[in-house]
């Protein structure tokens, strides 16, 4: 098997966390902010200015990144929020409506009504003339129901597709405000927290007496 080199790192850091059982100093879950356009920074993928900021909840790490980044879902992905899960969850519903209606309009198609004119047995022609005056006026009646119930499907159709827009709209301009990243780069960031941290360690023992053996004091002869 060959070894990915470029994994190793991460390899390590994987196992040490789960030797370890250390809690990480952050969650993957990212709040978004935005910062004014003067203090903008370099987006973290591909360096371009950004004022888009994404800061974990406790706020131990942050970052600035590019919209064009944000929404690339193999960096990060939006977590749905409840309002988010209701406006879909509208669109569903008037999309199911919307066919509803669409099958009533088919049904009540002025072509369909006429038919049973057309169909008539004309052997009854002779039937008691009362029963026949009465027969059509019904399917006249009937006739005319289906053409007021065609036309009021029709409009109850055009209030539904602009409903239906709107709603459509708003989902897709739907701001997320929270995020996971994906796990690697979530992982790259518990690394270099880790590395910040024990760089800052590191320094501060420096700065400490005795942490380098002292120069000698006496004169060499
Ligand atoms: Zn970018």
């Amino acid at each position: 098997m060959e070894l990915d080199y470029s994994n190793v790192g991460l390899k390590y850091f994987n196992l040490y966390m789960s030797k370890q059982q250390i809690q990480p100093p952050f969650q993957n879950k990212y709040k978004l902010r935005l910062v004014s356009q003067s203090d903008s920074k370099s987006c973290l993928i591909c360096y371009k200015p950004t004022n888009v900021v994404l800061i974990t909840e406790n706020n131990a790490d942050f970052f600035f990144i590019c919209n064009s980044h944000l929404l690339d879902e193999s960096f990060a992905k939006p977590i749905e929020s409840k309002e988010y899960n209701d406006l879909k969850n509208e669109v569903d519903n008037l999309e199911k409506q919307l066919t509803e209606v669409n099958k009533k309009i088919e049904e009540t198609k002025p072509y369909l009504w006429g038919i049973n004119y057309w169909s008539k047995d004309k052997k009854k022609n002779d039937k008691d003339d009362k029963e026949k005056e009465n027969k059509e006026n019904k399917e006249s009646k009937e006739d005319k129901s289906k053409a007021n119930s065609h036309e009021s499907y029709k409009s109850k159709a055009t209030e539904i597709e602009k409903n239906l827009s709107t709603k459509k709209e708003e989902l897709q301009n739907h701001k997320f405000k929270h995020y996971n990243l994906n796990s690697t780069t979530y992982k790259n960031r518990l690394m270099l927290n880790q590395k910040k941290k024990y760089n800052k360690e590191r320094s501060e023992k420096i700065q400490t007496d005795g942490f380098f053996p002292s120069a000698p004091t006496h004169n060499i002869n």
